[in-house]
């Protein structure tokens, strides 16, 4: 059984005051990271672990690890890919499009040529809806799902005009899921990604435990958050693999993550599986 590490983070920024993220903070988690001996893999590497392939075989490293960051803030370019670089390590960007086409944005949000130098830079994207709705509130107004389908489909054109691919892949909004957007997303992409920040997210209008979400199960812990196994991507014999789509990735910018004992404590409990 392999236990796999992925973090989400929405760039270098001060908007959440409590858990502000500086780009010393986070270059010292790479710097941990790396020294523990995790190499960054992509979904394309994830999915050939799921689907069998031994860590350490071909391009597969045996130690993996995903960085994952949602929304095309500027500094994923400016700042966390110059990081990234400096220690051998790559992401996945995962956006929604519409602040994109906001003018008044312009100066905070990347471009579609500036995603193109992150893709060209070896970061892979993926889809997150064009406007971001609460998918737990949205499962009571539009219950059949047309309304995301729709944003599903518009927003994986617009990628597909802009950048020449279109996302595989697909990261929940906010800590919101909902049984209908799991039925939408299935039918597009080859894994659905949720975010973590606390023990609880938001699912078909309901405050739902991560770990039951996830299927895990098992009591919060002391810190808070979701029991230790909920928090890892698991790849292994079927019974105990990750579902494909409810992935956990944990928020760097939250109670659960923000400082560096918990993210050695997070890394070194995947080195224990
Ligand atoms: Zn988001």
């Amino acid at each position: 059984m392999l236990r796999i590490p992925i973090t989400v983070c929405h760039g270098i920024t001060s908007k959440w005051a409590e858990y502000p993220l500086t780009s010393d903070h986070l270059g010292k988690m790479f710097a941990l990271a790396r020294e523990l001996g995790f190499e960054s893999i992509q979904y394309d590497h994830l999915e050939a672990l799921m689907d069998g392939a031994e860590p350490g075989s071909g391009d597969i490293p045996k130690q993996p690890i995903l960085f994952d960051f949602d929304h095309a803030d500027k500094t994923m370019l400016t700042e966390i890919q110059p990081l990234l670089a400096e220690y051998g390590y790559s992401g996945t960007l995962f956006f929604h499009t519409s602040p994109l086409d906001d003018p008044r944005l312009a100066s905070k949000v990347l471009n579609w040529d500036e995603i193109a130098q992150l893709i060209a830079l070896g970061w892979g994207i993926g889809g997150h809806t064009v406007s971001h709705p609460n998918l737990s509130r949205l499962s009571h107004t539009d219950p059949d799902g047309d309304q995301l389908e729709q944003e599903l489909r518009t927003a994986d054109a617009d990628i597909k005009r802009h950048l020449g691919e279109q996302p595989k892949d697909f990261a929940y909004t906010g800590a919101t899921w909902s049984s209908i957007a799991e039925q939408k997303v299935k039918q597009r992409y080859r894994f659905g990604r949720l975010w973590i920040n606390a023990s609880y997210c938001l699912a078909d209008g309901r405050r739902t435990p991560v770990a039951e979400l996830v299927g895990i199960g098992g009591a919060d812990e002391y810190d808070g958050g979701p029991a230790n196994a909920a928090r890892y991507i698991t790849v292994g014999n079927t019974a105990l693999q990750s579902d494909r789509y409810r992935l956990p990735a944990m928020e760097i910018c939250s109670p659960l993550m923000n400082n560096l004992d918990q993210y050695r404590n997070y890394l070194l409990g995947a080195l224990e599986s």
